[in-house]
């Protein structure tokens, strides 16, 4: 089939990345729910995570801070009502950052070299 170039094209090329994003969506949204489990129990340590990722590649560390500053991003955009009190600290921090990084103008670009 030839590509239409638009968002209902049935093209290889448009079905394959289609086929890529809804992998990836079931990929993130089960990723999310083990780090939530990883990170539910009272007592748990965030040390064992930390001493696993510092195993990992520099680059997936890299990567991994990307994640982290994604999540941060989304935290501090959120509007009342999207949170509450269990997790308003977070999106106080996360505004904090979001605001020093905008005051020291600090780069954010994490590149993969
Ligand atoms: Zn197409």
């Amino acid at each position: 089939m030839e590509c239409t170039g638009k968002q209902d094209c049935m093209c290889d090329a448009h079905l394959e990345a289609e086929a890529r994003e809804n992998e990836l969506a079931r990929a993130g949204e089960k990723i999310a729910g083990q780090v939530s489990d990883y990170v539910n129990p009272m007592q748990t340590s965030f040390k064992y995570f930390v001493d696993g990722m510092s195993r990992q590649h520099r680059t997936l560390q890299q990567k991994f801070t990307g994640l982290c500053m994604a999540w941060l991003a989304h935290l501090a955009t959120l509007e009342p009502g999207q949170y509450d009190g269990r997790n308003a600290a977070s999106v106080a921090l996360a505004r904090c950052i979001r605001a020093a990084i905008i005051d020291r103008e600090i780069n954010t670009y994490l590149p993969t070299i």
